[in-house]
């Protein structure tokens, strides 16, 4: 398990070195004769991070094959800043694909080496210019969500790297004009001096912001909870969920990562674990899954894959599905 502790949905605190495993071979998607050729319309709106590997419409396939509604993907790897041109073939079949398949929202993550707050004006830039790419690839593909990390302040105090990410973002936008990829702003949970663990950064940030129709929140379970707020009571989900809408207001709230927590609540440790299995357990994702005014944010799980990527999925999926039946 120790290898799913490090899955690339769960970045790193980039104070720890990365733990270096040799990556087992990948074994060949089967065509499976009970793989729908359509998402269902109806049903909970969730889905989970799926692999590109192989090609970025394989990720389309792999959806439909656990039989979600959404999907999150990486338009390149994640953990490079070099990214292979996207042709304009492979977009088409991707966006051809996508229509077919009646897959509700696919959203896109950036890559983690990304800093949009940092104060090294290098690695800033560089942030800049990758943070525009993933823009113009968002867009070329159709996907109209991009979720970011605002990134860390490495110790020149959150204010500040705030208004740095603010800036570099509106910097990005510039050099890629003419996109209308909407930039979601994850909650974090704080480890290091990473930005985003409180509300109010992320508003900070979101306000400073030119076109506030292109921007919006993405609300992570396992971060809200390391980062200290109570998604646990009933009480206090509520209180949480009053506070955000509050500080940023629940309309720029267009997804959630639903993950567990392996860490405790205010542990600013960013640990996913499976649904139910973990610090959360089943009822902040019952309250989520029942709460009408979510029905129509997709939910994206980014939990360990486990070892061949696809049960633990189906039955976090099946967890989350049998929850949702629940309410009805
Ligand atoms: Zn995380
Ligand atoms: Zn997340």
């Amino acid at each position: 398990m120790a290898a799913s502790f490090l899955s690339p949905v769960n970045r790193p605190n980039p104070t720890i070195p990365r733990v270096k495993t040799t990556p087992k071979p990948k074994r060949p998607l089967r065509a499976s004769p009970r793989a729908p050729l359509r998402a269902s319309e109806s049903g909970p709106l969730i889905g989970a991070h799926m692999s590109v590997a192989g090609g970025l419409t394989l990720a389309i396939e792999r959806a439909l094959k656990l039989r979600t509604r959404a999907v999150q993907i990486f338009t390149k790897n994640a953990s490079q800043w070099a990214a292979k041109v996207l042709e304009e073939e492979h977009c088409a079949s991707f966006r051809s694909a996508w229509e077919e398949s009646g897959l509700a929202p696919v959203v896109a993550h950036d890559s983690y080496l990304i800093n949009l707050a940092s104060p090294d004006p290098a690695l800033r830039q560089k942030s800049i210019e990758a943070f525009a790419e993933e823009l113009r690839r968002a867009e070329a593909l159709g996907i109209r969500f991009l979720v970011t990390h605002p990134g860390a302040h490495m110790g020149s105090g959150p204010a500040a790297g705030c208004d740095r990410a603010a800036e570099s973002i509106e910097r990005a936008r510039a050099l890629a004009p003419g996109t209308s990829v909407i930039v979601l702003l994850e909650a974090v949970a704080g480890q290091g001096t990473t930005l985003g663990r409180r509300f109010e950064e992320l508003a900070r940030i979101r306000d400073q912001l030119s076109r506030r129709d292109l921007v919006g929140v993405c609300f992570d379970t396992c971060h809200v909870h390391a980062a200290g707020y109570d998604l646990v009571t009933e009480k206090g989900c509520e209180e949480t969920f009053e506070e955000f809408d509050a500080v940023l207001g629940l309309e720029t709230l267009r997804l959630f990562h639903v993950n567990d927590s392996k860490n405790e609540r205010g542990s600013r440790v960013d640990r996913h674990e499976h649904l139910g299995r973990g610090r959360l357990g089943p009822e902040p994702f019952a309250r989520i899954l029942r709460d009408t005014r979510f029905r129509t944010v997709p939910k994206i799980l980014e939990t360990p894959k486990g070892k061949d990527g696809v049960v633990m999925d189906r039955r976090n999926l099946a967890f989350l599905r049998r929850l949702a039946e629940e309410t009805t």
